[in-house]
């Protein structure tokens, strides 16, 4: 499990406005059991640290929308794609999560992410 120290950021603490914090790239899609997550890169205008993003929504199912986000390192960045990008969440010490799913703009979470079901 890797040490990931929180260092009370704004990227710690999203809320509603939260994307304006951060500049985004897409690194891709990711299709398994019907899902179409979207991948995407952000890194805090303010610290500089960079997250990989986990978006998830189910079109047909209304409050299925949620994401997960957590800290990856320079070095480690190049070697995340959209298909082990669960993984890599999963073994962080912490990541953030929220959407309308959890009914949250983020939250401290760790462990198994939450992908595939759509009802409460
Ligand atoms: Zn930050």
């Amino acid at each position: 499990m890797k040490k990931i120290p929180r260092i009370g950021c704004v990227c710690e603490k999203p809320d509603l406005s939260a994307d304006t914090d951060f500049r985004s790239s897409e690194l891709g899609i990711h299709h398994t059991n019907g899902r179409y997550a979207k991948v995407s890169i952000l890194q805090c205008k303010l610290c500089q640290r960079i997250w990989i993003n986990y978006l998830v929504e189910y079109e047909h199912y209304s409050r299925s929308g949620r994401w997960y986000r957590g800290i990856v390192s320079k070095k480690e960045r190049p070697e995340i794609t959209p298909k082990n990008a669960i993984e890599f969440l999963e073994n962080l010490e912490w990541y953030l999560y929220g959407g309308s799913y959890f009914n949250s703009t983020g939250i401290f979470g760790q462990g198994k992410l939450n992908v595939d079901s759509y009802m409460l």
